[in-house]
């Protein structure tokens, strides 16, 4: 099942960071299998993030273990280069911040994924409860209520799987 109209995937390909990864696809597919309807790299906020649901009004950021340096396994050290890689993290990591604040700020809730929570056992349990935070937010904006800060959830890999 393909979620994206051919427009929505060229803008994704054509982002610097983090194209359309296998993690990224994961979390739509089971988004639209849930009936959410959601835009992708959306413009309109800073760092195109990878999914915007506005019923929730809610981002999710689906971040690579690697590039934007989960302390996770994944999170690898190269052999050769480190002082590249290091200041190309830093710049990765310094951006997700930025990019999150601003989200936040204009009244954003916030779901970070991590790309270790969407492997192994680890996925059916992350997905299911991004699903219930999602379903939990939507309802309160349903019910008109007003936060002061915006939600934010973090899905690592969870410790059981
Ligand atoms: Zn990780």
């Amino acid at each position: 099942m393909d979620t994206m109209t051919p427009e929505q995937r060229h803008r994704c390909m054509s982002r610097i960071h983090g194209r359309d990864t296998l993690p990224e696809i994961r979390v739509r597919k089971r988004l639209f299998a849930e009936g959410w309807r959601f835009r992708v790299c959306d413009r309109r906020f800073p760092g195109r993030p990878d999914v915007v649901l506005a019923k929730a009004r809610t981002i999710i950021d689906v971040r690579g273990c690697f590039w934007h340096r989960h302390g996770c396994a994944a999170a690898t050290m190269p052999k050769t280069n480190v002082a590249f890689w290091m200041e190309k993290w830093s710049k990765n990591v310094k951006r997700d911040h930025r990019n999150e604040k601003a989200w936040r700020d204009a009244g954003w809730n916030v779901i970070v994924v991590w790309e270790c929570a969407l492997t192994g056992r680890c996925a059916e349990r992350t997905l299911s409860r991004l699903c219930d935070a999602l379903a939990k937010w939507a309802a309160e904006r349903e019910a008109g209520a007003r936060r002061r800060t915006p939600h934010r959830l973090e899905l690592p890999r969870c410790r059981a799987a």
